[in-house]
Parts: C-alpha cells; structure tokens; sequence
C-alpha cells in the first residue's frame, strides 16, 4: 500500500501473485480508480490491465526462504526474516508519503492478509507525518499502528516519541516488528523491538546513513 500525504489519497493490493512490483499496482489503485484496495483475481485483473509486468518464469524471480545467506526462514535470524520494503519520503514542497510493500509472513495460512495493503496499520501519510511498518502484521493491525504514530504527533510528541510509543504498545501485546516515521521537518524516527531492522536514510545534503542493529 501507499500513500499520499497532501491528498490522503491511498492504495493498496492485497493477495496478489503474478506481478512483479504490487507496489505499481497500488499506485494504479490509487490514480486510476475510485477505490483504495483490491484483492486477488480483481487486483491481478487490474494490473494487467493496467499493462504491469508479469512473473514471466517464478522460479527465476522468487527465491525461497532459507536459501542464501542473507534469506533466514524465521526461527534462525527472527530478526532478518521478514520481506518488507517500505519507505517514507518528504520532498522540497514539504509533502510527505509512505509506501510498503511485502511477501507477508514465513508459514501464513492462505488467504492471510498482513498490515501491510491496510492503510493505517503498514502505511500512513498526511501532513505531519509518514510511517511504514513492518513486523508481525497482527500487531500492526491491532494498534492501527501507522496511523497511531501520526495521532500521537497530532497530539503533541515529537516523533521519536510517538514513534517508540507505538512500538512499546505492540511489544505489551506480545508482538515485535518496527516502523519508519518522517515529520514534516525531517525529522525521522526508526524504532523496532525486533532484533534488528534494516534501514536507510538520505538527508538533503545527500549524506546516507544505514544501520541494522542498534537503539
Ligand atoms: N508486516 C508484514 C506482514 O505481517 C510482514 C513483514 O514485515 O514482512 O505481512
């Protein structure tokens, strides 16, 4: 799912196989029809329509869990195990968004939806804040975990704050995972009760940082 801060325009797909970037099919969504989310034989109708590339050969395109060094099935790095890529952006206008996209959680049952195509639980923007999430969807889900954190900062937090708040709440629940969150000032936060998270950040300036364990 994503989302678009300015607007609250959002969108998502769910239980979609087949495509290469569900992250274009959500953008679709959101541009191109009246709706935010579509599941399964629609959503992969809609993104051939919308001419989207196909999986042509999946053995070639997916590799499976426990095969390579940087791929644990959970239970062996908990941490590391999880698919997500998720992303918050603020650009020179001031305007915020956030996307994240997932093969969702090792040992699901079918027809298990995550947080992740559910704006206010893997994604949120608006005009103070963006967020991703990412852990055990479950716990995203329970806490509008996303949405919680821009909440928070309405109510006067500061981000790193809101941000940890949330987090705290999912790990009372039981859950782990984390998020990224952007203010409108750039000012970012990436909090995780997991054993670790991977993360990036680009300022203005250009400078990168990158970090995976830590906090
Ligand atoms: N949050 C995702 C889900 O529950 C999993 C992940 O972080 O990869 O589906």
């Amino acid at each position: 799912s994503l989302m678009d801060g300015p607007t609250r325009r959002a969108g998502a797909v769910a239980a979609l196989q087949g495509f290469k970037s569900p992250i274009r099919a959500a953008r679709a969504v959101m541009d191109h029809t009246p709706h935010v989310l579509l599941a399964g034989d629609g959503a992969a109708r809609f993104a051939a329509e919308q001419g989207l590339a196909p999986i042509a050969d999946p053995d070639a395109w997916f590799t499976r869990a426990g095969q390579g060094e940087d791929n644990h099935p959970p239970g062996h790095a908990p941490a590391l195990a999880h698919g997500t890529v998720g992303c918050c952006a603020l650009d020179d206008q001031g305007r915020l968004a956030a996307a994240t996209s997932t093969g969702g959680v090792f040992g699901k049952l079918p027809g298990r939806v995550g947080d992740t195509p559910i704006p206010a639980a893997g994604v949120w923007a608006d005009a103070d804040v963006a967020v991703s999430s990412t852990g055990q969807g479950e716990y995203f889900l329970r806490t509008a975990a996303a949405a919680q954190v821009s909440w928070r900062v309405r109510a006067g937090a500061p981000i790193d704050h809101a941000a940890r708040a949330v987090i705290d709440e999912i790990g009372a629940l039981g859950g782990d995972g984390g998020l990224i969150a952007l203010d409108r000032h750039g000012r970012h936060a990436d909090p995780f009760n997991s054993q670790g998270m991977k993360r990036a950040w680009l300022s203005p300036d250009g400078a990168v940082g990158v970090d995976v364990f830590g906090r």
